[in-house]
């Protein structure tokens, strides 16, 4: 317990009293050593450690800013109420009383305990300097669509058609935010350009909407759709998307107003067939969307996917979010051709039936009536305008994905070599080894990286035991596991790693 002493007014600036000079001495040689003196390195030592009160002793990282008493002693603020409350209640003295205590002074509490031990104090964090990145793009000044699609060129390989459609939607929404802002147009009311991509997976649906808010600096929030439910069933509510994207924006409302909204997998929430109970995890969710996507303000938790009583309400509006939603739509390519199908087997003019089963991408003649058959709602599609599709990766494609992007999986691991001072060089053989691998598995560029890591596993393990190794080949044989890499030294000579 906290102990009060009073003193008179003209002693308060002095050592503590109730001790004898050999104390003191003792004392003022152990501040020093604890830091709290005179030398500028021992208190610099100090200033790296958290102070933690005396009573409850949580440190001030925990407890909030400490109240600091003489003999090296802090007391957080609420073990300081505390203390006065009690006080309060047992003597009946008055706050305008207890506040007097400022003319008081404590005694030295250390003489009780002795002061807490270095060993118990935590080191305090080093506060991270946030580092300023400008934007590729100026959101208030959109660059014409051709000039978003070079960048994202930059980062994404082919998918010409899902490039070209995704700069302009992107154009069109950030300028009618700003005619909005300007308080132009008003007649004319551009609509949202919400978009569904369609596209199997690892065609870069994901990768796509990441580059673009990446360049265009907005927060970005990515869902999947399999996780949300109508709201009081288990799972996450449908404004949890919102919720996760203030995290994104740090919680900042106005920044994440101008966001984006990425809900992968879309194609799980579609209406079920046969249903006989209530379908919370599909069609419900999607007419729960129907309101975020036309915008709306919402209450969402802070920090948090559901709302309790513990967590403070924000509200947030939708009409300025860009959502885009994806999935890949597995049986939607049997529901076109069908349709296709149909058409063409009818008149004189009719093909053959299996006109269209050879057809690649199919997906590009995709149509709101083939989603509806698919289980979509009308109203759900009606609000997502802007409807494209994304090819499938092919091995030369798959080929460019692994050494043309900016952040190449292959650049990245040169680069880590580099600093090593070793040259890394793919064979194009070996490339095309590595892309065959990746099309059997059926995961798009996605199993690329698993791929590479496999292999380059022994490479990264191997290479920097030797300082003399200068450069290493990796051929179609080690892809295929029928031989090693290259191996040259920096004296020229060459050896194959087993
Ligand atoms: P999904 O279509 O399933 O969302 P992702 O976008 O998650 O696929 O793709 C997985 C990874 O594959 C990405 O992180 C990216 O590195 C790579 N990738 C996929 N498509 C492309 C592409 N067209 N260009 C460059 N990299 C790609």
């Amino acid at each position: 317990m906290l102990c009060l002493f009073p003193l008179q007014k003209g002693e308060i600036d002095g050592e503590r009293n109730s001790k004898t000079m050999s104390e003191n001495e003792k004392d003022k040689k152990e501040t020093r050593v604890q830091g709290s003196g005179t030398t500028a390195s021992s208190s610099k030592k100090t200033d790296e450690y958290e102070k933690i009160c005396y009573m409850c002793r949580r440190p001030e990282s925990k407890a909030g800013k400490m109240v600091e008493m003489p003999g090296n002693i802090s007391v957080c603020t609420d073990c300081m109420q505390k203390t006065f409350d009690s006080i309060q209640g047992s003597t009946g003295m008055q706050y305008a009383d207890l506040m007097k205590l400022s003319n008081l002074n404590f005694m030295n509490l250390s003489d009780l305990h002795g002061e807490i031990p270095q060993r118990q104090k935590l080191k305090k964090k080093k506060p991270k300097e946030e580092k300023k990145v400008d934007p590729v793009f100026n959101i208030q000044k959109m660059p014409a669509p051709h000039k978003i699609k070079e960048k994202l060129d930059d980062y994404v390989v082919g998918q010409e058609h899902a490039k070209k459609v995704i700069s302009v939607a992107v154009y069109n929404h950030y300028k009618r935010i700003a005619a909005m802002d300007e308080k132009q147009n008003q007649e004319v009311e551009i609509e949202k350009s919400n978009m569904l991509m369609i596209g199997p997976t690892g065609s870069g649906k994901t990768y796509l909407v990441r580059t673009l808010a990446k360049l265009l600096d907005v927060p970005l929030a990515i869902t999947d759709a399999t996780s949300l439910t109508e709201a009081g069933y288990i799972g996450d509510d449908i404004e949890s998307v919102v919720s996760k994207l203030l995290a994104s924006a740090n919680n900042d409302v106005e920044k994440a107003e101008r966001g984006i909204i990425f809900i992968d997998e879309i194609d799980k929430i579609a209406k079920k067939k046969n249903a006989h109970s209530r379908d919370v995890s599909g069609e419900s969710v999607q007419q729960g969307m129907l309101k975020l996507l036309e915008g709306a303000d919402v209450e969402v938790p802070v920090g948090a996917n559901s709302k309790n009583a513990m967590v403070p309400l924000a509200t947030v509006n939708t009409s300025n979010i860009l959502f885009i939603c994806g999935g890949a739509f597995p049986d939607l390519e049997d529901i076109i051709k069908e349709r296709l199908n149909k058409h063409s087997t009818m008149g004189f003019s009719g093909e053959l039936k299996d006109h269209y089963d050879k057809e690649k991408n199919l997906m590009t003649k995709v149509t709101i009536e083939d989603l509806r058959t698919f289980g979509m709602i009308p109203e759900f599609l009606g609000r997502l305008p802007i409807v494209f599709s994304l090819e499938e990766l092919s091995k030369e494609m798959l080929i460019r994905v692994l050494k043309e992007p900016k952040n190449a999986i292959l650049k990245q691991y040169e680069c880590l070599l580099a600093m090593d001072e070793v040259q890394l060089i793919f064979e194009e053989e070996a490339l095309e080894a590595i892309a065959q691998k990746a099309m059997e598995k059926d995961t798009g560029a996605r199993a690329l990286r698993a791929i590479i890591e496999e292999f380059m596993l022994d490479i990264m393990y191997e290479i920097p035991k030797d300082d003399n190794i200068g450069k290493v080949t990796v051929t179609k044989a080690y892809i295929e596991n029928t031989g090693g890499p290259l191996i040259e030294m920096r004296g020229n000579s060459q050896l194959t790693l087993p």
